[in-house]
């Protein structure tokens, strides 16, 4: 059979742990036996980006913005306990994903993948809930401060135009801790672009949430923005009989619990990273969580929402055979795939796309699956639980 020919490549971020075994085993079986791989390699393990002090995650991020479309493996984010793991690591890298989000300034767009067997906590979704987390400042950029004695902690902005604006934060009569953060407007109104736009293409409803009655001019700066922008998509949402609104983050959470799902939920960032762990928990497993980060300039990178499953790893290297569960990261090459078909006008390449997404969810229609999801299965049906090589293979066969 002649392999599917591409002609852009695909920027290919590899990664650590356990999932840089699945991604060796998902190119094997799955993706080099049928297409003809263009990809721009970029090794983002812990140790080479130690190695090249993390210039090869900038290279990447760069890269993506030549190329247009990533895939991107689970990396380790170091704390102090790899460093006695790693002992040769020259600093606390800092993460891999945030590194990337700030040069490509997107919005992450995390979608679980349903399936019959296993149905969700809250029995009244029946559509799966995409949560839309913008993937810049707050306070994953703010600096934080601890004091330990009495006193003031103010604020002062110090204008290009020399003019000063200083603001009290707290007097405090005893030891406090303190943090500063901020957000810029250009960011939030490519945000609200990026939410719009990809409502627009999956054809959706669009929710918005902060806490503007308390966060007046901080929160109440996303939703004036969000209104303002949303003027220029309005006619296309009306055409397609697509609504957008927005509520406060407390009528959000109860009215996502009383939905049927279906919709985008457009969150802050921290919002959006505590959410999407409770909407794909409530769907049944962080393995089945999609992730793909937008850029304004239209450049798009696919990951799994969750991370290098180390203990699953340290049980690899011991020898033995994992249950690990491959799905979100085949969804992460089959997103890219088939958007690098749409944008090179390959068809061959993003019917192989779906494909390769329909054969793994027929293999776990027919009960083959990783233990995380056998564990979860309703009352009555018959699951088989293999290792992640032969849930592979399985899916490999049906391809
Ligand atoms: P994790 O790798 O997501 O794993 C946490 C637990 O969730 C696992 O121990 C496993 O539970 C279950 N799990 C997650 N993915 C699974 C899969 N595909 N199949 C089966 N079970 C799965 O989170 P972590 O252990 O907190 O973090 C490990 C490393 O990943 C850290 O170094 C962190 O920095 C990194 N991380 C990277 C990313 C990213 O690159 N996007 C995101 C998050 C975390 P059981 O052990 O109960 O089976
Ligand atoms: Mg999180």
């Amino acid at each position: 059979m002649a392999l599917i020919e591409m002609k852009t490549p695909l920027v290919e971020m590899d990664g650590d742990e356990m999932t840089r075994i699945l991604w060796q085993m998902i190119r094997e079986k799955l993706i080099l036996p049928h297409v003809a791989l263009k990809s721009e390699y970029y090794d983002l393990s812990l140790l080479n980006r130690n190695d090249t002090d993390d210039q090869v995650t900038v290279d990447a991020a760069n890269a993506t913005k030549k190329y247009g479309v990533a895939v991107k493996c689970a990396t380790i984010t170091p704390n102090k306990q790899r460093m006695e793991e790693y002992p040769q690591l020259k600093k606390l890298w800092p993460s891999p994903n945030g590194t990337i989000r700030s040069i490509l300034d997107g919005t992450v767009f995390r979608t679980p993948i349903l399936i019959d067997a296993v149905h969700p906590a809250v029995r009244n979704w029946k559509k799966p809930i995409t949560v839309a987390r913008h993937a810049y400042g707050d306070v994953y950029k703010a600096v934080d401060l601890h004091t330990d004695e009495p006193g003031e902690c103010t604020m002062t902005f110090r204008g290009e135009s020399g003019r000063e604006t200083t603001l009290s934060i707290q007097k405090v009569d005893g030891p406090a801790v303190f943090q500063g953060q901020h957000n810029k407007e250009k960011s939030i109104r490519s945000f609200a672009r990026a939410c719009f736009q990809y409502a627009l293409d999956i054809k959706q409803d669009l929710w918005f949430s902060t806490k503007d009655t308390i966060s007046k001019i901080y929160d109440g700066t996303f939703r004036s923005i969000f209104d303002e922008e949303f003027e220029d998509y309005r006619a296309r949402f009306d055409a397609l009989g697509l609504t957008y609104f927005y509520t406060l983050i407390d009528d959000a959470v109860a009215r996502v619990i009383r939905s049927q799902g279906g919709f985008i939920w457009a969150c802050k960032n921290y919002d959006g990273d505590v959410m999407s762990d409770m909407i794909s928990t409530a769907f049944g497993s962080l393995a089945m969580m999609t992730s793909v980060l937008v850029s304004p300039d239209g450049c798009w990178e696919y990951e799994a929402a969750h991370g290098t499953v180390t203990k699953h790893y340290y049980r690899y290297l011991r020898g033995e055979q994992t249950s690990t569960n491959p799905l979100a990261t085949i969804f992460a090459w089959s997103g890219a795939l088939r958007k690098r078909g749409e944008l090179d006008a390959l068809p061959e390449l993003t019917a192989f796309a779906d494909r390769l997404e329909q054969a793994s969810l027929d293999t776990l229609s027919a009960g083959t699956m990783t233990g995380d999801l056998s564990a979860l299965v309703e009352p009555g049906f018959s699951a088989r639980t293999v290792s992640s090589a032969e849930f592979l293979d399985a899916v490999a066969a049906r391809l």
